[in-house]
């Protein structure tokens, strides 16, 4: 049983012990992983560093005790409002991340649809593209919200007749994507900002992703179909500073037309023994450092920065895609419009999960795509010296898989298979979730086991197929 150790131990010390629980993280530097970290360069990670540490202590709970995160988060507001080309109208709030600018405006439009009394007791429902992000399918669980899924057309993008077939009186507000997380293209923003004009209801673009990249891509002069607030229909926008923004992590802006929307966001207790309280996102206690590491780096960056770095990394992005394009049996998915994409195989001898495979054994950690089956790409400022070597790897994966097509019925691409193409999705979930149950139980037991045996999610699908096996067999 682990406890707090009774003696104190030099700070040094335990720095040192901490640093040695790193060396099997995943290496993100060197461009080896394609998501969860957006590294700029060291110095000005630093500089994030030092941004955080200056307001390291402060609480942003409290805006009348900080009023210098209060000026922080205005101006990141501001800021950001006008990057996605909002009048003075616009107003909105920092948040921990996109998963908190999903969940809030989720609630937002619920209460403000019961404000208007356009929903009764029914569940309400929101409408979005099944590539949005899983933070919305988390948002529902959470608000108790009906998640009315869209599908996607041939390109990848929301089917807006389909969409506008499922508005009905429950209907609270729309999402779409600028751009989804799976396959980076824009969703029709203008087609359905007409939609959800026509039929009044609030619509918000998730471009968690896209909103610290795509407008900059606009001003070196890349042409985009509109996204912003310059497509009227569109009432709110979520843009991550610790994506694209290449902030310090715990840091989204959440944006709305105007007070008439946001005000729906606002909670306050005028009865709690604590005092009256008020509070405008999701957090009581609000950690200062990233709201001051993200004006930090929107100060430090400037548009000419920020250009400058949109610029590169669209460079390397062509670079892998057309180097991707080339290779025989891959293509990548739909036409992505800016720095994510995925790729599929286009022959039946190449397992693509198989090539993932062969890829990790190469020493890249890569991402995986269901329904259809693709591998993802998220590309950054620390791939530019590695796509050479990506692409050469990649080559030589598919070769391998073109000639040890077994490797498709093996390991984890079998599992990944079977997992994407499994139609009982009900048994997925259990058996996650007792994955879940043991990484997060008494024992902390992680889903891949010791040295030299067979990782536990390997197993789990082996049971899934058992089971099914035996369903199938009953039938
Ligand atoms: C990353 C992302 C989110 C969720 O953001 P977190 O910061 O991971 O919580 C939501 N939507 C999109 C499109 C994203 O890319």
């Amino acid at each position: 049983m682990t406890s707090i150790p009774l003696n104190s131990k030099p700070y040094q010390e335990v720095l040192e012990s901490m640093q040695s629980f790193g060396k099997d993280d995943a290496k993100y530097k060197n461009g080896r992983t394609w998501s969860l970290v957006y590294h700029l360069n060291d110095e000005h990670t630093q500089f994030l560093k030092d941004a955080h540490g200056l307001y390291f202590s402060e609480n942003g709970l409290n805006p009348m005790a900080f009023k210098s995160l209060k000026r922080f988060e205005h101006e990141v507001v501001k800021m950001a409002a006008g990057l996605l080309n909002g009048d003075q109208n616009v107003v909105g709030t920092m948040t921990s991340g996109g998963t908190e600018s999903c969940l809030l405006p989720v609630m937002t439009y619920r209460e403000r649809a019961k404000a208007k009394k356009r929903i009764g007791s029914i569940k309400p429902e929101i409408i979005a593209p099944q590539s949005i992000h899983v933070a919305w399918e988390k948002a529902c669980k959470y608000f108790n919200v009906k998640m009315v899924s869209i599908p996607l057309k041939k390109d990848f993008r929301v089917d807006v007749m389909a969409l506008k077939k499922k508005i009905n009186k429950h209907t609270i507000m729309i999402v779409a994507s600028a751009p989804s997380y799976p396959h980076g293209v824009i969703d029709p923003i203008e087609e359905i900002g007409q939609v959800a004009l026509e039929r009044k209801i609030p619509f918000h673009v998730d471009a968690c992703l896209g909103g610290f990249f795509l407008p900059f891509m606009e001003q070196i002069g890349f042409t985009l179909p509109a996204f912003d607030f310059r497509v009227p229909g569109v009432t709110s926008i979520s843009a991550d500073v610790h994506k694209y923004g290449f902030a310090a992590k715990g840091v989204s802006i959440l944006l709305y037309r105007n007070m008439e929307y946001l005000k729906h966001q606002f909670f306050i207790h005028q009865d709690w023994p604590g005092g009256v309280f008020a509070s405008p996102a999701l957090l009581g206690t609000r950690p200062g450092g990233p709201i001051a590491a993200a004006w930090a780096a929107m100060n430090a960056l400037g548009k000419k920065g920020y250009q400058k770095i949109t610029g590169q990394i669209m460079g390397c992005t062509k670079k892998l895609m057309d180097g991707i394009n080339t290779i025989d049996g891959l293509a990548i998915m739909g036409r992505p419009h800016m720095s994510v994409f995925a790729y599929a195989s286009t022959d039946p001898v190449i397992n693509i999960f198989a090539v993932g495979d062969v890829m990790e054994d190469k020493g890249w950690h890569i991402d995986r795509l269901q329904r259809p089956e693709g591998l993802h790409a998220m590309v950054t400022p620390a791939h530019e010296a590695a796509a050479d070597q990506y692409l050469m790897d990649l080559r030589e994966a598919v070769d391998f898989v073109r000639e040890n097509p077994q490797l498709g019925s093996k390991g984890n691409a079998a599992m990944y298979g079977m997992i994407a193409n499994i139609p009982f999705r009900g048994m997925i979930k259990k058996q996650v979730l007792k994955m879940m149950e043991k990484m997060y139980g008494p024992d902390c037991e992680m889903p891949l086991d010791q040295e030299g045996k067979e990782p536990l999610a390997i197993r789990l699908g082996a049971r899934v197929m058992n089971r099914l096996k035996g369903f199938s067999k009953k039938k």
